[in-house]
């Protein structure tokens, strides 16, 4: 039984729906922002609750662009995780500013204790991300952040869907960034991302900004880029957002699945802890293995595409090494980053195939 990272070939076997949605646009010529941008933003905004969606390009993006609404610059530091995609931290050196690392929890997540002891007199935000699409302690970080006036920006790009207590994964902070990546699970024929806020002087900025700074036509009030969402993607979005509930619903259903059967193997296996309150996304279902690497090659053997994500932390990257840090500075973040496995635990695995991993993971361990 071939169990598949990618299910991107049987996502859009309705795709003539979504061919008609784009006759629509190309009919209109609305390439560049308008009607269904617009539209699009008024749905995400309303599916995360803020006040104003403006999308951009890519989630990197959203959070270059987001940083910059915040005023954060050359000078400033800005904290976030070892246990991220590149991005987080690449955002971060992209606005001239210094990303400075705190560990991370068994969860994976960004652990507050961790955040107070490196805060300095430079440092301007947090920078949580919400890894695996799953939520660190956010009433924690916040009130960290106001005890010490700073900024949060929240790096949901892996969790659009996720909740802590019925609010939105990226709604937390001042500014919550969102990718559309096709592995994310919210995701487009390409790339996209989204910022959500409540601050109508971050949204001005930001719809600014990411159009040339453009006010009309014939003029701009300040120098910008153009970061905008591509209308098509937005097309593409909206039809998508339609069914995200019941993705989420088949990746929690999944990941159950695995909690459950993997239970057994404690000895072996360690699962994170699934916070009550907290409706996890999945974009990433991974755990932590003992004897990793001779788990890998069973489970390939087996045609089960596992995964790391990812086996070298940001700080031990060739930049992040010449930011002053080395081996030992975060003791989880480097231990896990030995041990974790990504499973396949998409919304088209059947529960057989996810089974079939289960039972896999368990022969190689009893063996
Ligand atoms: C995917 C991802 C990003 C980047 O999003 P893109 O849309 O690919 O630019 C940033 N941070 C995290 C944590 C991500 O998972």
């Amino acid at each position: 039984m071939r169990i598949e990272y990618s299910y991107l070939g049987k996502q859009f076997e309705n795709i003539e729906e979504y061919i008609s949605d784009i006759r629509g646009l190309v009919k209109s010529g609305e390439f560049t922002l308008g009607p269904y941008v617009e539209r699009f933003e008024k749905m995400f905004a309303e599916y995360v609750g803020t006040r104003f969606v403006i999308s951009t390009n890519t989630g990197t993006d959203a959070l270059i662009l987001g940083l910059r609404a915040l005023g954060v610059g050359p000078g400033d530091e800005v904290i976030t995780v070892p246990n991220s995609f590149y991005a987080t931290v690449g955002a971060i050196v992209a606005v001239g500013a210094r990303p400075v690392f705190a560990d991370c929890d068994e969860r994976f997540q960004i652990d507050a204790h961790e955040i107070e002891k490196v805060i300095s007199k430079k440092t301007k935000a947090i920078l949580p991300v919400h890894w695996t699409g799953a939520s660190p302690e956010m009433d924690t970080i916040c009130s960290l952040a106001s005890k010490y006036n700073l900024h949060v920006i929240e790096d949901a790009c892996p969790a659009v869907g996720a909740k802590i207590n019925g609010k939105a994964a990226g709604t937390f902070g001042t500014i919550g960034a969102f990718s559309m990546h096709p592995l994310k699970p919210l995701n487009v024929w390409g790339d996209g991302g989204m910022i959500a806020t409540d601050s109508e002087e971050a949204a001005k900025f930001l719809s600014c900004y990411r159009n040339h700074g453009m006010v009309d036509r014939d003029n701009i009030n300040m120098w910008g880029v153009n970061a905008r969402v591509q209308p098509i993607q937005a097309v593409v979005a909206m039809r998508q957002l339609k069914g995200i509930e019941k993705i989420i619903e088949i990746r929690n259903r999944n990941a159950a699945h695995f909690d459950e059967g993997l239970s057994e193997l404690k000895e072996f296996v360690r699962i994170p802890t699934r916070l009550k309150g907290h409706r996890e996304a999945f974009q990433l279902y991974i755990i932590e293995c003992d004897r990793r690497e001779e788990l890998l090659q069973y489970l390939w053997k087996n045609e089960i595409e596992a995964k790391i994500h990812y086996p070298i932390p940001l700080h031990l990257q060739p930049p992040g090494r010449e930011l002053g840090y080395k081996e030992g500075d975060f003791p989880n973040a480097e231990a896990q980053a030995k041990r974790i496995v990504t499973l396949p635990s998409h919304q088209h695995l059947s529960d057989d195939q996810i089974q079939f991993t289960v039972d896999t993971i368990k022969a190689f361990y009893k063996k």
